[in-house]
């Protein structure tokens, strides 16, 4: 018998239209745990790195965590992995919700798509009972539309729907994946989704989902219960509201947003408004979000409440959640009242809500600045909010110059040239990125930047606080009882880290000490992607509840075999490894590892060489950013290491 997995996936393959029922190896499970670590391992073994984002060939993966389905507080992460159209590279994109654990209770771990539709079709799983679907009615629906349309045909109000919009259907390269109160939204996988003639996964699930040692399991979900109450009523003090709690960043219930509006850039990541928060603004943002914001609402299994349904008169109501709030206000220079309207609409197409802002307003500067003139925009309004709905509405429909702006920044730029380039200035690998445009660097964030498998910083850091603390008095009361640390050295890192002066950015933390931090938050999150646990409680916040020290006993008493602190970082090593050795099989390389030029003022190349060196050391890749054939070996990655040998790209004896 099979714990907290339920070891059956489902191969669907939509060129031949089959459906399989596949028992999953409990081998892979030991090594990768589950979640992105297996999904990564399928992608491994079965797509050519040759493989284009929109050929038959590649694989569009829906896993659960390891721990979905389970009673483990906030375990309900879908873990979407593709290739994406926009940086050719592994994509993947994590969701909260209610769907992975409803498949979970449908007796799958993971929905692996292949191959195309001729048509456009859904796929409709009710435990035992799978179908492929005509969904030629659906065609054109917006995601919530259509996830309320086919809840209606199948007459069950219970069943959970992951859908694509207009722009998922239209191959836009950020188009998102969208559940209701949660999307799945960077890299493009809605895109992937549209290519292969697939509107929607529905599920319905009502089998056990068994746990090895039921007794010990719930204790230490009580446990973890308690703590999320404890930190509840004990924010965090000396650092913005935003990151005092837990969950995600609780956009819905706070007000205050000095720290976004002054920090953040506005425009296409240009201008920084230091003076814009005032007592009348909070206010005014105040009333609109009171006004629109109908209740406030968790997850499965979640007591945190990080969204809200929001009821905009006149339209829709839909669900919000975290930054996305801001990202439309923000890029059109405009107010709240305006991002709750587009942001409605923006859901429905199902596009990103980073990304897709930050390419309307690289239109409009490109308009601003001669490059693309008003023959490129035929019929749009005047003002600023008319133009990104106008813009919004050609991108998913691919008209006009919304076709090539469908390509994203990075892409779009390109085509139209005539200096454009220039424009791209918030990308990574092809990615648009936060806009943030800071003073002096930051060896941490330098390192995640460039570095991180994910292409862009949203989740992937936590854990260590992102600013020195004023004084020792400060610090000295942040560590007493930092119980979630790996290692007392992250104690002395922050102990240390001053504000101005020698131990202050750019060269503090010191190079071994920005390593370390690193390794240790995407480590942790690795964990969460694999877990299937919302970062919300895990990797992004500041002392939170699950950590390295109670993560393998949930892994232990879940699934029945025996982790203890040295396998989980092990299989965490192995996770973020393999997804490197993905990349770097599909050309990445160091040359690729770094941040938008733009994103400090101060830059330190030689500061910069020595922290890319140092990680790739600590990593156990070369000095091309390579894992090696040793670290592979020693990782029991041996069909990577052979793999990657045969190809050429590693040779034995290699630096
Ligand atoms: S912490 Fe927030 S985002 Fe995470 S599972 Fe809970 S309600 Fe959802």
């Amino acid at each position: 018998m099979r714990y907290a997995e339920t070891g059956f996936n489902l191969e669907i393959d939509l060129s031949h239209g089959s459906i399989d029922r596949v028992e999953s190896d409990l081998e892979l499970t030991k090594l990768h745990l589950g979640g992105l670590g297996t999904s990564a391992r399928i992608l491994w073994d079965r797509v050519p790195p040759e493989t284009d984002a929109f050929s038959e060939d590649n694989l569009l993966i829906f896993a659960s965590g390891l721990l979905c389905g389970t009673p483990a507080p906030g375990s309900n992460r879908t873990i979407v992995s593709t290739f994406s159209p926009q940086t050719q590279l592994l994509a993947y994109s994590m969701m909260g919700g209610f769907w992975a654990p409803e498949l979970k209770h449908a007796g799958y771990d993971k929905v692996i798509i292949s191959g195309k539709s001729p048509e456009l079709v859904y796929l409709w799983i009710h435990n035992d009972k799978v179908e492929i679907r005509d969904a030629s009615h659906l065609r054109g629906k917006g995601a919530i539309e259509t996830a309320e349309c086919i809840r209606k045909e199948l007459k069950d109000p219970e069943i959970q729907v992951a859908a694509i919009g207009l722009a998922g259907e239209n191959k836009v390269f950020y188009a998102s994946i969208e559940q209701g109160r949660s999307s799945a939204s960077r890299g493009g996988i809605g895109a992937v989704m549209g290519d292969k003639g697939l509107k929607a996964i529905a599920v319905r699930g009502t089998k056990d989902v068994n746990v090895a040692r039921p007794a010990e399991f719930m204790g230490l979900c009580d446990d973890v219960l308690k703590y999320i109450k404890f930190r509840g009523e004990n924010p965090i003090p000396g650092v913005p509201a935003i990151l005092q709690g837990l969950g995600s960043p609780q956009e819905m219930a706070i007000h205050d947003e000095q720290w976004h509006t002054t920090s953040f850039m506005w425009g296409n990541a240009r201008t920084r408004r230091k003076d814009f928060w005032t007592h009348e603004i909070e206010e005014k943002w105040r009333a609109t979000q009171e006004s629109v914001r109908t209740r406030l609402i968790s997850c499965y299994n979640c007591p945190m409440k990080c969204g809200a349904t929001i009821s905009v008169p006149g339209q829709p109501t839909y669900m919000m959640k975290c930054y996305s709030k801001l990202t439309y206000t923000m890029a059109a220079y405009s107010d709240l009242e305006f991002g709750f309207r587009i942001a409605q609409r923006a859901t429905e197409y199902g596009v990103d809500g980073f990304s897709t802002p930050q390419v309307m307003a690289f239109a409009l500067e490109l308009l601003e600045a001669g490059i693309l003139t008003d023959a490129d925009f035929p019929g749009m309004p005047a003002d600023v909010e008319g133009r990104f709905f106008w813009l919004l509405d050609r991108i998913v429909r691919r008209e006009g110059i919304g076709d090539v702006l469908a390509d994203g920044v990075y892409w779009a730029a390109r085509r139209i040239g005539k200096g454009a380039e220039k424009f791209d200035h918030n990308t990574i690998k092809k990615h648009e990125q936060l806009p943030l445009k800071l003073g002096m660097l930051n060896p941490v964030y330098y390192l995640m930047y460039s570095t991180g498998e994910k292409i862009n910083i949203t989740q992937i850091e936590g854990q260590f606080p992102q600013a020195p603390f004023p004084t020792m008095e400060e610090r000295e009361a942040f560590v007493k009882d930092w119980f979630q640390v790996p290692d007392d050295k992250f104690k002395k890192y922050l102990l240390e880290w001053e504000p101005r002066g020698e131990n202050s950015n750019p060269l503090y933390p010191s190079v071994e000490a920005s390593c370390d931090i690193v390794d240790w938050q995407e480590k942790m999150h690795y964990i969460d992607d694999a877990l299937g646990i919302c970062a919300g409680l895990s990797s992004f916040p500041l002392k939170p509840p699950y950590h390295i020290h109670n993560f393998p006993k949930f892994v232990s008493a879940g699934t029945g075999f025996q982790f203890d602190e040295a396998e989980l970082w092990k299989a965490a090593t192995r996770n973020r490894t393999l997804l490197r050795a993905i990349n770097v099989r599909r050309g990445m390389r160091r040359a690729d590892d770094k941040p938008p030029e733009d994103h400090w003022k101060k830059r330190f190349p030689d500061l910069e060489k020595k922290l890319l060196d140092a990680y790739y050391e600590l990593k156990g890749w070369n000095s091309d950013g390579i894992p090696t054939k040793e670290s592979l070996l020693e990782l029991e990655l041996d069909c990577v290491a052979e793999d990657l040998e045969q190809r050429g790209i590693i040779s034995h004896g290699q630096d």
